[in-house]
């Protein structure tokens, strides 16, 4: 393990369970200064009037002038100080600023929310607090669903304006934000939700081009912590930050020690990793994540604090343009520009989907093509949970169901295979594992996840249908079998060979294959190909096309050089 580095990037050395947790948001690395998180950014030109970043300024009606102008900052998935609009835009509009969290049942023990997400926004929220209080102020923390606790709020402080973050959530998250939308109508309080990200609420791909134009895709301004937070005068209504028991307790399903072999997830975290990432590790990005043994450490690990907020979009892509700058003075041909476009365009990536489910909410429950609503799938409990606790026979898929079981975390590559094997091979339908997928996924983020369940079942109707062999990957991947030895030990004492014949060779150890992986595979793809080649799905392919396409894709040819350029290289990794 390199020194200095955090040891959730070396997964085959850190799961003793003994390790401190940080749950501190402010531990910022001085081992990369170049990249250490400024505290007080520039941002002189960005804030004219009418500035996208600005969204709308709000003009307060009914307040009368002797009453204090008060903002409840309502924290979602924005869980920082650092380029936050909603805390930036508050502080300076408003007297008074009470930044306001709420652990929501209806939230929590939804089907796409699991223990980790519950470590992963305890960590952020307690980071965050520490943050608030070293400048002054602190945070509301209630448990609750959303609108009794703002009700609640509202009759012990009178505020006129709710901040948030606008989010592309689940369907749980948007009837929410209705309910919210038509209690500020009654009471009065004006809503304004800032945008984070280029997403455009409510539009598709396409109509995000005609709103945007062909213009080169955004880059937005970064703001800088407020200097003051302006906290309220009474101080008494901010909460001493939960303990994990305490918070546990109130949720006994997702009950669960601590566990050190997750990322951390709090903003001093996400600039650490966003250094070390752009200092060191990022050098190995191109190439090195494809292979589950060293994608931990060569890729840029800013999921879970992308998806929880921690940091933002604007932070990564400005850290992103320094260090290009950094390179260009050197004059020197780099091997680190080829990583550093190739980790741009993932990150431009990740708001295609996010724009795409915003575009499309129902494909949470149904196909984005909904001719492929029609595949029939086994959906056997039994394969569902062999496949989830990595029993099924083949090495590779648990050794992957296994890692992320422990880690929260895996490359994409082999999260593209795990799903493929459930769909194809032990035909789940990709509603079926969508839950407990997203559960062990420490960055969750529903747009992503949705998108690519459905596109590694193969039911879009506009991207090749690529199915991933197990063996293949494991040669490809892990030819040695140090991954596989390192998450099946029933097989640590396997050679390589073994471990790639496994279930043509007697194991007495591991278990057998839980199936007849080509013969499913084949059935499976003749399903979904004579769906693919009917009228309707053809049909309806072309309006998924030119809906959510990316600006690349023109037609549906699946081999034309368009298609290659475009939507298809999301399947490269
Ligand atoms: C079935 C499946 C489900 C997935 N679910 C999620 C999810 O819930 N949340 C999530 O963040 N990623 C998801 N991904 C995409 C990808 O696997 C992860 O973003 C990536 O592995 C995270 O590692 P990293 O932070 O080192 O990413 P890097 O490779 O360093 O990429 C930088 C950032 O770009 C974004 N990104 C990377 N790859 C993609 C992609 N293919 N599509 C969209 N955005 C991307 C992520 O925000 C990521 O942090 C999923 C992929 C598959 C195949």
């Amino acid at each position: 393990m390199l020194p200095g580095l955090p040891p959730w990037l070396f997964p085959g050395y850190s799961t003793d369970g003994h390790e401190e947790i940080p749950v501190g948001g402010e531990g910022l690395s001085s081992l990369w200064p170049a990249f250490s998180q400024p505290e007080k950014m520039d941002t002189s030109g960005d804030l004219e009037p009418g500035c996208l970043l600005f969204g709308k300024m709000p003009t307060i009606k009914g307040v009368k002038e002797s009453a204090v102008l008060r903002t409840v900052w309502w924290i979602k998935r924005d869980i920082r100080i650092s380029d936050n609009h909603c805390l930036y835009l508050a502080s300076e509009s408003s007297e008074e600023v009470i930044p306001f969290f709420c652990w929501e049942p209806a939230v929590v023990n939804a089907e796409d929310y699991g223990t980790f997400h519950l470590q992963a926004q305890w960590q952020a929220v307690r980071g965050l607090s520490a943050s608030l209080q070293k400048r002054g102020s602190g945070l509301v923390e209630r448990m609750g669903e959303v609108v009794d606790e703002l009700d609640a709020l509202f009759a012990q402080v009178p505020f006129q304006i709710l901040r948030s973050y606008q989010e592309t959530g689940n369907d749980l998250t948007f009837r929410r934000d209705r309910a919210v939308r038509a209690w500020c109508r009654e009471k009065g309080v004006e809503w304004v939700e800032s945008v984070g990200s280029t997403v455009i609420r409510g539009l598709s791909a396409e109509q995000k081009r005609t709103h945007q134009g062909k213009g080169p895709r955004g880059r937005l301004a970064v703001l800088p912590i407020p200097e003051n937070l302006r906290p309220p005068k009474d101080k008494s209504i901010f909460s001493h930050p939960r303990g994990w028991e305490e918070l546990t307790a109130s949720f006994p399903l997702l009950s669960a020690p601590l566990s050190s072999a997750l990322q951390t997830v709090n903003e001093g975290a996400a600039w650490d990793t966003l250094s070390s990432f752009l200092s060191e590790r990022g050098l190995a990005y191109s190439g090195g994540i494809s292979s589950p043994n060293t994608a931990f450490s060569a890729g840029s690990r800013l999921s879970p604090h992308l998806a929880w907020g921690t940091i933002s979009p604007g932070s990564v892509f400005r850290a992103l343009d320094q260090k290009r700058e950094q390179l260009n003075a050197q004059r020197a041909p780099s091997p680190w520009k080829r990583s550093l476009s190739a980790f741009e365009s993932r990150l431009h990536w990740r708001d295609h989907f996010v724009q795409r489910l915003e575009g499309s909410p129902q494909m949470e429950f149904s196909a984005i093509n909904p001719s492929f609503d029609r595949v029939e799938y086994e959906n056997n409990p039994e394969f569902l949970t062999a496949w989830i606790d990595g029993r099924t026979g083949f090495p590779m898929i648990d050794a992957c169901m296994r890692c992320l079981g422990e880690t929260g975390f895996m490359n994409f590559r082999m999260r593209a295979m795990v799903v493929s094997f459930a769909c194809f091979g032990l035909h789940l339908s990709w509603r079926t594992i969508h839950g407990p997928l997203a559960q062990v996924f420490l960055d969750y983020e529903p747009g992503i996840h949705l998108s690519q369940l459905q596109m590694q079942a193969g039911i879009t109707g506009i991207n090749a249908i690529r199915v991933y062999s197990p063996a293949k990957q494991f040669l490809d991947h892990d030819k040695e079998g140090s991954f596989v030895r390192r998450w099946v030990p029933e097989l640590r004492d396997r050679t390589a060979v073994e471990i790639a014949h496994a279930g043509e060779i007697d194991l007495p150890d591991y278990y057998p294959p839980i199936i007849s992986l080509k013969e499913r595979t084949r059935k499976m793809k003749e399903q979904i190909f004579s769906i693919r080649k009917s009228e309707s799905a053809q049909k309806s392919a072309r309006i998924t096309l030119q809906k959510h396409g990316s600006r690349k894709r023109t037609n549906l040819g699946t081999k034309s050089k368009a298609a290659d350029g475009g939507q298809l290289a999301l399947f490269k990794d």
